[in-house]
């Protein structure tokens, strides 16, 4: 059955006469005749303006972690309003919020806040490059961080052949200026040894190490207990600055992130998503040495930081991931769903594996999941490629892309689960058959 998407398709192509890509995010184009147009979202559905109706497993990469339009955090973003909006003067309730993400998270010491986790990942590597004194920096491949000219560098691995050495590093965008390039180093996750040796050859130039410990845009591949402790112990020794990078991972995983997860401290670490359940608020925050700098030296603020809609909710949202057992009945739901969709993809004999954290769990088609960006590629993602659509025509969302992990949220309970699971076999089903057809073969 492939659903009808002619509502859509009959606005997509109203709507590229005024917008590029008939969109306002690249990521939000999916085809001339596959791009969705929402009409609305509740809990953990959404609607198409055809009606079709989804279980949302991307939740708009992440922030909607209690559920669509939650009746809680919209009646504290209700009182947001009535509080006026931006002042370009602050506000009692900002202490109050930064009270609690301090509280959840060690090492957020002192708190600054943004409006997206783009902003707030500038703010961080402005930080570590002032506090330092050292402006080149390291990303992990496969890592995503935002959309400035920085962060926009990746190595496409899709073309990547080992036998002809290291992959190539790309912009990942035209406009980007090639020159920025002479100050960023790639590295791959889970090598010690590489980073020891890029240290060792250039730490004097190197101010920040910006690492995601589970790649929340890389299938949640997942930093090793020992890569990261040596990741901070070299970090301290080189005078690195060890930005960690929580947009997706903070107040998710566990109620102070990846770090909490992983018993360790950042020196500088990053929020957004999660934090608001959609309402646009980010963070900034880290050792207090280095947070200091903020109003010293360096400069951060933006006319619609702390903006009073996304505050409230951001408080309201906060206090329910803090004081309930949100994040385990998340946890929990992710489990249940990774054991059903297992057992389905085992009677079929189809080898697989999950990985990262239940909450934002990603699917790979083999037994052995990847420790970095480069075994990713030598995984068999056209299955996954093939399933998508059809879990789509059947009403299950998730990302095309199988780079994106499956994102879970309070509000998916047991009937999405169950539907989920009917639909998901339906549609390996169907997958299978087409890739037999095809002349390919999934199952191993
Ligand atoms: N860092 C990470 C890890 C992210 O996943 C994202 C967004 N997907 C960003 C930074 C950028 O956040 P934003 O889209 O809010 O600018």
């Amino acid at each position: 059955m492939v659903r009808s998407l002619a509502r859509s398709n009959q606005h997509f192509a109203k709507a590229l006469a005024r917008l590029p890509l008939g969109v306002t995010s690249n990521f939000r184009y999916w085809g001339e005749d596959k791009t969705i147009y929402i009409d609305h979202a509740k809990g953990g559905r959404l609607w198409d303006i055809d009606g079709n109706e989804y279980i949302d497993y991307r939740l708009g990469y992440g922030p909607c972690i209690l559920g669509y339009a939650d009746e809680r955090v919209d009646a504290a973003a209700r009182e947001g309003i009535e509080i006026g909006g931006v002042f370009a003067l602050s506000t009692e309730r900002e202490y109050s919020v930064a009270q609690r993400i301090a509280k959840m998270v060690p090492a957020a010491e002192l708190v600054r806040f943004s409006n997206s986790g783009t902003e707030a990942v500038m703010a961080a590597l402005r930080l570590a490059r002032a506090y330092t004194g050292k402006d080149s920096y390291v990303m992990v491949e496969g890592g995503y961080h935002g959309i400035f000219d920085a962060a926009l560098w990746y190595t496409p691995m899709k073309n990547w052949d080992p036998s002809k050495g290291e992959p190539e590093i790309l912009a990942a965008s035209d406009g980007v200026p090639g020159m920025i390039r002479k100050l960023m180093h790639m590295v791959p996750l889970n090598d010690a040894n590489r980073l020891e040796d890029l240290f060792k050859a250039n730490g004097a130039d190197i101010g920040a190490y910006l690492i995601e410990p589970i790649m929340g845009n890389c299938c949640s591949i997942t930093a090793t207990q020992q890569y990261l402790n040596d990741a901070r112990s070299l970090c301290e020794q080189y005078g690195v600055i060890m930005i960690v990078d929580e947009v997706k991972t903070g107040f998710r995983v566990a109620r102070g992130g990846v770090q909490e997860l992983m018993g360790f401290k950042a020196d500088l670490c990053t929020f957004a998503k999660a934090i608001g359940n959609g309402y646009p608020l980010a963070v900034v925050a880290g050792r207090e040495d280095i947070m200091r700098k903020f109003g010293d030296d360096v400069v951060h603020g933006g006319t619609y930081t702390c903006h009073s809609v996304a505050l409230a909710a951001a408080e309201k949202t906060l206090e329910i991931l803090d004081e309930t057992p949100a994040l385990q009945t998340i946890a929990e739901y992710g489990s249940n769903l990774q054991q059903g969709m297992g057992k389905i993809l085992s009677a079929r004999g189809i080898a697989h594996s999950f990985v990262g954290h239940p909450s934002m769990g990603g699917l790979f088609f083999s037994e052995t999941p990847p420790s970095n960006y480069r075994d990713w590629a030598k995984t068999d993602y056209t299955v996954y490629e093939a399933l998508a659509p059809h879990l789509h025509d059947l009403g299950i969302l998730c990302e095309p892309d199988s780079r994106e992990p499956l994102f879970i949220c309070e509000a998916h309970d047991r009937a999405c689960l169950d539907e989920t699971l009917d639909k998901f076999e339906q549609a390996l089903d169907l997958t299978l058959s087409q890739l037999n057809t095809a002349g390919g073969s999934a199952a191993s």
